[in-house]
């Protein structure tokens, strides 16, 4: 069979297009959407022995994951997620032992720092339950780093499993690599149209190319999980946040080795980054975009960006960090969280429609959990859930108007850091 690859950036080898949009009929596994969690979740299927197709509507990693931070965090807010995450940190640093091809992590470890009375006790709080879950997790006397020199008594927490990826395509291309390495094909540049149900089940799907069949097709479409959800009359229960960053112009004083910050009460995360500074954070008012309300053009490019919120953001650390506030801007990127009433993975089998599974609500931490989500995921789908996976199903919060789904969703964002609180009622 001819075969090429797709695009100068993509690493999968796709059968020439005649074939490709002809040759392809059935699969045991279709998965819409080639971010961190389709990818992943694909990979682990095919991994399992079954004949798996990604069907992505533009480029692997377009979207969301290739814009990610690329933080891993080993503390979480209850035990389930934060299995999901260590699970997640063991799998990328031991990605070419399991997957067969090559991933660059950095291993600096974090701190997580508190400067109000408040947020020490918050911490001191993670700092007894994350122990008992398992993490790796000290309290410290926040260091003088390169790019951060703490004032005061401020109150840390030293995470020394916490990790990074440079560049989140990385994690997208070694994934397209090792899809292929075990058998899965990627089709980039075919949007999926329609969702087939047969006999009340989900029978495959249609794109604008051709048909495929499958009794297993995974909506891991991102900020348009939803508007998948919707072909085939389901419903998920998310909400698109905007999340932004943005990359300093190199400065000749950050230390490539120094660990990750977070600081809790100005909700900001740092690390270095191209010989210069990430800057990121969580803004108390954020900003719902619902693509299923945009033309049908709308990309993560058209995901409206605001420099103002992230320097004043920056404001709030530039006695400790002047260079996220001081230094030119290289880089400024954003786009679309999918956050869930209650903060976690929404990732399962849809209720009431048997073949259709979703892997979503990543809730701003996807990307680092997509490893751990998708191997569940993977051995949810090809035998029984996992231990505590069914607290993630996509049915549990019963029918929610979408105000509620959107007032609970930014409830979330802007208590990332800080949880606490939450009146579900
Ligand atoms: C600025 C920023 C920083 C972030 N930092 C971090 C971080 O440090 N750590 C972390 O864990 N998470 C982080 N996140 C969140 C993380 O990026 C997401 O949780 C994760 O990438 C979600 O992956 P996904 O596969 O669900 O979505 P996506 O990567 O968006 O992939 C979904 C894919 O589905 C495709 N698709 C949509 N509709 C269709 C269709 N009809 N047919 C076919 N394909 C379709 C899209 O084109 C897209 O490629 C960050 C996000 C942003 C925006």
């Amino acid at each position: 069979m001819p075969r090429s690859p797709c695009s100068p950036s993509c690493t999968t080898v796709h059968p020439d297009p005649p074939v490709r949009h002809n040759g392809l009929v059935d699969a045991d596994v279709i998965v819409i959407g080639a971010g961190a969690l389709g990818l992943s979740t694909a990979l682990h299927c095919a991994m399992s022995g079954r004949s798996v197709a990604v069907v992505e509507r533009h480029t692997a990693g377009s979207q969301a994951s290739g814009r990610a931070a690329g933080l891993f965090k080993s503390i979480q807010a209850d035990d389930l997620r934060t299995r999901l995450a260590r699970r997640s940190i063991t799998k990328a640093v031991t990605f070419a032992d399991w997957a067969g091809t090559p991933l660059a992590v950095t291993r600096p470890g974090s701190f997580l720092i508190a400067r109000t009375a408040q947020h020490r006790e918050f911490l001191q709080r993670e700092l007894a339950q994350s122990g008992r879950w398992g993490v790796d997790v000290r309290e410290a006397t926040p260091a003088k780093l390169s790019y951060y020199q703490p004032i005061g008594d401020a109150f840390a927490l030293w995470c020394p499993e916490d990790v990074y990826i440079e560049e989140p395509l990385s994690l997208i291309r070694a994934c397209l690599a090792a899809c292929q390495r075990h058998g899965a094909v990627v089709a980039e540049n075919e949007p999926v149209i329609g969702i087939a149900v047969s006999a009340g089940r989900v029978a495959g799907v249609e794109t604008q190319h051709r048909s495929i069949t499958a009794p297993v097709v995974v909506d891991a479409a991102g900020g348009w999980v939803r508007h998948v959800a919707d072909l085939a009359g389901a419903r998920v229960p998310v909400a698109t946040v905007r999340h932004q960053l943005l990359i300093t112009e190199p400065t000749g004083q950050v230390d490539p080795a120094d660990p990750i910050v977070r600081v809790v009460d100005a909700a900001v995360y740092l690390r270095p980054a191209r010989g210069g500074l990430m800057v990121g954070g969580f803004e108390s008012e954020p900003l719902p975009v619902d693509p299923r309300q945009q033309p049908a053009s709308f990309t993560t490019d058209d995901v409206p960006l605001d420099v103002d919120v992230l320097r004043r953001l920056a404001g709030q650390v530039s006695a400790e960090a002047p260079a996220a506030s001081s230094a030119p801007v290289a880089e400024h990127r954003g786009g679309l969280f999918t956050m869930s009433p209650d903060g976690r993975f929404v990732a399962g089998p849809v209720p009431d429609l048997p073949g259709l599974w979703v892997a979503s609500g990543c809730n701003g931490s996807g990307f680092s959990s997509s490893l751990a989500i998708g191997e569940a995921l993977a051995a949810w789908i090809t035998g029984d859930a996992p231990a505590g996976m069914t607290a993630l199903s996509p049915g549990r919060f019963g029918p929610l108007p979408d105000d509620t789904l959107i007032s609970r969703g930014l409830w979330q964002y802007a208590h990332y850091y800080d949880p606490t609180g939450l009146d579900l009622d």
